[in-house]
């Protein structure tokens, strides 16, 4: 029953990736085909580096430094939190900062055991193990994962059926750092056996704002302060988005400017992108638009309103509302989506007295519901 529920919730998961896929929209917060690539000469080397997260930077630098200090690998650590936060990021300076090699790969490419066997078979004491997508793991893996993490120690089963033999196979002391956009959809005992867990949060604008100068110093890109806080107010919290938001208005100051990132620059270049000032797309703002124009506020139902916009119900549920409702632009209630006075004015719009925010009493939305 259990299974039942995680394969079709992990279903959902890849419905929403291709969904974010397809949107290639500015502001996702996946990276988006050779994305990393140009990522990678962005990312922070080392804790000290690392921009805002404070409470985070702080324990794992205590657990860096204690299995320093007993000169042993430090226990497993889990990154938890949505994409662009610096998972990714974290997990290489993990191994840079314990000078230990780091291997990579993720959930989905380990589809049997044998993936796994043959990876932690090729480790060596004290390397680093980065599993991005975690969750997304194969059960027989997740289970031979368990014994690797807690025994140094795996059972590859040679054969099929009576004739089939276990193998224990030794591995040396390594770290695993696993990384989850789905803290939820982990099974307990794969959470129980990381010794650490990082839970990454939204950053500030004022961090937002530090890694936009940054970037654009190791990218050669001239911007003065306001331009800055411009790209950061519309990054969604998140570094990635900043990062690409900063390359695509280097870009407008390259070809229709002098080059340098102004205030008003960063305005037009954005407005020119549709990246509105709260970092709402074309899609967000279409889906609050139908919300209030065509159904006054709501409640009404997703698959309407998804028809109502032209998309996929799924593009909608996954790529649009998670920004809206995190900003207080939209609730999911138990009769339908509504929109909050906020939405309203966010559109210029003055909600009508009968809006759904607007009558308190029994007919109130549930703001915690989840339908
Ligand atoms: P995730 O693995 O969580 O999806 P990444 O680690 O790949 O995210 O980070 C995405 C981008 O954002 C990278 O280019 C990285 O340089 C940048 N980034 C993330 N966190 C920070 C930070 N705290 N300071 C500076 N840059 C950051």
């Amino acid at each position: 029953m259990a299974d039942a529920s995680r394969r079709m919730t992990e279903a959902e998961y890849d419905a929403a990736e291709t969904a974010y896929a397809e949107s290639r929209s500015l502001v996702a917060a996946e990276a988006e085909g050779d994305e990393r690539a140009v990522e990678a000469a962005l990312r922070p080397r080392s804790l000290d580096e690392v921009i805002g997260q404070e409470r985070v930077r702080e324990q794992l630098s205590l657990v860096l430094q204690a299995a320093r200090g007993r000169q042993r690998p430090p226990d497993h650590v889990l990154l938890a939190g949505p994409p662009g936060l610096g998972k990714t990021t974290l997990a290489m300076i993990i191994a840079a900062e314990m000078s230990s090699p780091l291997r990579l790969t993720s959930g989905p490419a380990i589809t049997h055991a044998g993936d796994l066997a043959a990876i932690l078979s090729g480790m060596n004491e004290n390397d680093v193990l980065f599993v991005d997508e975690i969750h997304r793991m194969s059960r027989p893996a997740e289970e031979m994962l368990y014994m690797a993490m807690e025994d140094f120690r795996v059972d590859v089963v040679i054969g099929k059926g009576p004739g089939a033999t276990a193998i224990p196979l030794e591995i040396p002391p390594f770290t695993l750092v696993g990384a989850t956009t789905r803290a939820g959809l982990l099974p307990s005992p794969l959470r129980d056996r990381f010794g650490f867990t990082a839970h990454l949060e939204f950053y500030e604008p004022s961090d937002l704002e530090l890694i936009v100068r940054r970037s654009a110093g190791l990218l050669g890109v001239e911007l003065t302060g306001e331009g800055a806080a411009e790209i950061a107010s519309r990054s969604r919290g998140t570094p990635r988005i900043a990062n690409r938001l900063l390359r695509r208005v280097r870009d407008y100051a390259q070809v229709r400017a002098d080059g340098t990132v102004t205030l008003d620059l960063a305005h037009r270049a954005l407005d020119l992108y549709e990246v509105d000032q709260s970092g709402l797309d074309r899609l967000d703002r279409s889906v609050l638009d139908a919300l209030c124009r065509r159904f006054g506020g709501g409640p009404v139902g997703v698959s309407t309103l998804a028809v109502a916009v032209g998309e996929e119900r799924e593009t909608v549920e996954e790529v649009a509302e998670p920004f809206l409702v995190r900003t207080g632009l939209l609730a999911r209630t138990p009769r339908g989506r509504v929109a909050t006075p906020a939405a309203w004015g966010h559109l210029g719009l003055t909600p009508p007295a009968d809006a759904a925010f607007g009558s308190p009493g029994p007919g109130q939305p549930d703001l915690f519901g989840d339908e």
